[in-house]
């Protein structure tokens, strides 16, 4: 038996019905990793000796009956930005090369009570800055659907560990899009949802405002059951917000009749790459077979979306990481002269060039003389865009869109021109602007293979009707495994 290729309840199912153990799991994950990560880079740092001995733990507690859940004993990989004890949590920087959290952050610590097994840390842009897993100081990510591209970011290392099968499931942020672009890139599901559902208590803060933790999975139903698992009311974050149900696995059903579906035009226009196009227009006749009620309309104010993000975003960057000076943790110049100058010795050497581009925006945008014109005024943009939504919810009940304008570029293609790849999250980052909930559903390929994710983005809260829509829509298709896996070996990887 395949454990990697199961989806994470499917392993969960056979651990439960003792088919097999979370031992075994842990064995397969590993094996796996063995055989792929060389090549992919989807790792910071794994422990095998600790996922074993946990995995022993737990699967006594599954056989004593004390753990009953869907995800026990099923092995997860987590984003580097998660805080966990004793393990190395380096958000993939230099300045946080050996930092050791003494505490686990609040979403791991719920998937630890939930029987999950931590194989390890998953790569990203350095401290979530960036679109392509190629900022990270350990090396670029690649995409396990064609080694000469990217895998997206910032939650590339997660998104191509699930596609790669190096885990059952993994655990990304998304601030601007990193969970939805990366997984759209990779051909897998992944969710962010509504801003204070899932604690944050412990992930390493790049945006406050914008900063949200969520599931990467082969399905969408496990992402229903992730996210039951990792949302909850946590006193610890200020922005958490007590739902009245964290219950998500019952929208797990067939039915979108009479689900109105709106198509915002100003999304499928000049820079939405044509064969992207089609397919997700194809996904939304789908729908519309189905029973959904499909409508275009105009939603407003899109080219706003991307100056709005970028200066917020930095804005809070760059005073949430005011906090590295080689003084409390990680890096520090071996030599200097002074305080001063060790400050500025052990941040000049210790961030990359794209978090010192991030941190020196936002320290400009939020100086006296600039804050008003830029800072404040990116503010007002941003309730203006809410503003667009609450009018769009009130006519339906979700978006469709796009995840990203084209698929992976080549490796090495978007460092150079940032700007581009700025451009390049035209269709996430309003969602974090607005807090809302959106999740990423592969829905075909390119001409030359790689995957396209469309977008279904609700209300705050409403995260019910993205899983009916999405399960519906998922339930027409096959998953389709990337050619990595399907061949003994890494050769297997297509090249162009
Ligand atoms: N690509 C966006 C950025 O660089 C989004 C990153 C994210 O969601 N963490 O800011």
């Amino acid at each position: 038996m395949d454990l990697m290729s199961l989806t994470a309840l499917e392993l969960g199912r056979k651990i439960k019905e003792g088919e097999t153990t979370a031992v075994e799991a842990v064995e397969a994950a590993f094996a796996q990793i063995g055989k792929v990560d060389q090549t992919l880079n989807c790792y910071v740092t794994t422990d095998k000796d600790a996922a074993l001995k946990d995995a022993e733990k737990i699967q006594k507690k599954i056989e004593a009956g004390e753990l009953t859940g869907p995800l026990a004993g099923v092995p997860v990989a987590i984003k580097d930005n998660l805080c966990t004890e004793g393990m190395n949590t380096t958000c993939s920087s230099r300045i946080l090369h050996n930092f050791k959290p003494t505490y686990t952050a609040e979403a791991v610590l719920n998937l630890k009570k939930a029987g999950a097994v931590i194989l390890g840390k998953t790569n990203m842009d350095e401290f979530a800055m960036g679109s392509t897993t190629e900022t990270s100081f350990y090396g670029p990510t690649k995409n396990p659907w064609n080694t000469e591209h990217v895998p997206g970011g910032s939650s590339g290392g997660s998104c191509a560990a699930v596609a790669a099968e190096e885990c059952s499931y993994a655990l990304g942020s998304d601030t601007g899009g990193s969970i939805r672009q990366p997984s759209s890139f990779c051909g897998v599901t992944g969710m962010k949802p509504t801003y204070g559902t899932v604690s944050r208590y412990g992930l390493i803060a790049y945006g406050s405002s914008l900063d949200q933790i969520g599931p990467v999975a082969k399905d969408v139903s496990d992402c229903a059951a992730i996210l039951e698992a990792i949302a909850s009311y946590d006193p610890k974050d200020s922005t958490s917000i007590r739902r009245k149900s964290y219950d998500f696995t019952s929208a797990l059903t067939e039915d979108v009749k009479g689900l109105r579906i709106g198509i915002p035009r100003d999304y499928f226009g000049e820079g939405l790459n044509p064969e992207v196009k089609e397919h997700i227009l194809e996904a939304a006749k789908t729908l519309e077979e189905k029973g959904a009620v499909l409508e275009e309309f105009d939603l407003s104010l899109v080219e706003y979306a991307i100056p709005a993000y970028y200066i917020i975003a930095s804005a809070e960057a760059s005073s949430n990481l005011a906090r590295f000076d080689g003084v409390k943790y990680g890096y520090r110049a071996e030599q200097y002269e002074g305080l001063h100058n060790m400050y500025k010795k052990s941040r000049s050497e210790g961030f990359g060039p794209e978090v010192k581009r991030r941190i020196m925006l936002g320290s400009f945008v939020l100086s006296s003389g600039y804050y008003d014109a830029y800072y404040i005024k990116a503010l007002k943009a941003k309730a203006l865009i809410k503003q667009a939504f609450d009018r769009a919810f009130s006519k339906y009940d979700l978006i469709l869109a796009p995840a990203a304008p084209t698929t992976a570029p080549r490796c090495g293609e978007s460092l150079s021109d940032p700007i581009q790849m700025y451009l390049g999250d035209i269709y996430t980052v309003s969602v974090n602007l607005a807090g809302l909930p959106g999740m990423t559903v592969p829905c075909g390929r390119d001409k030359k293979g790689l995957p396209i994710g469309m977008q279904l983005i609700s209300d705050c809260f409403q995260e019910h009707k993205i899983i009916r829509a999405a399960y519906t829509f998922e339930k027409t298709r096959t998953y389709e495994r990337c050619p990595l896996v399907q061949t003994p070996d890494q050769k297997g990887a297509i090249k162009e």
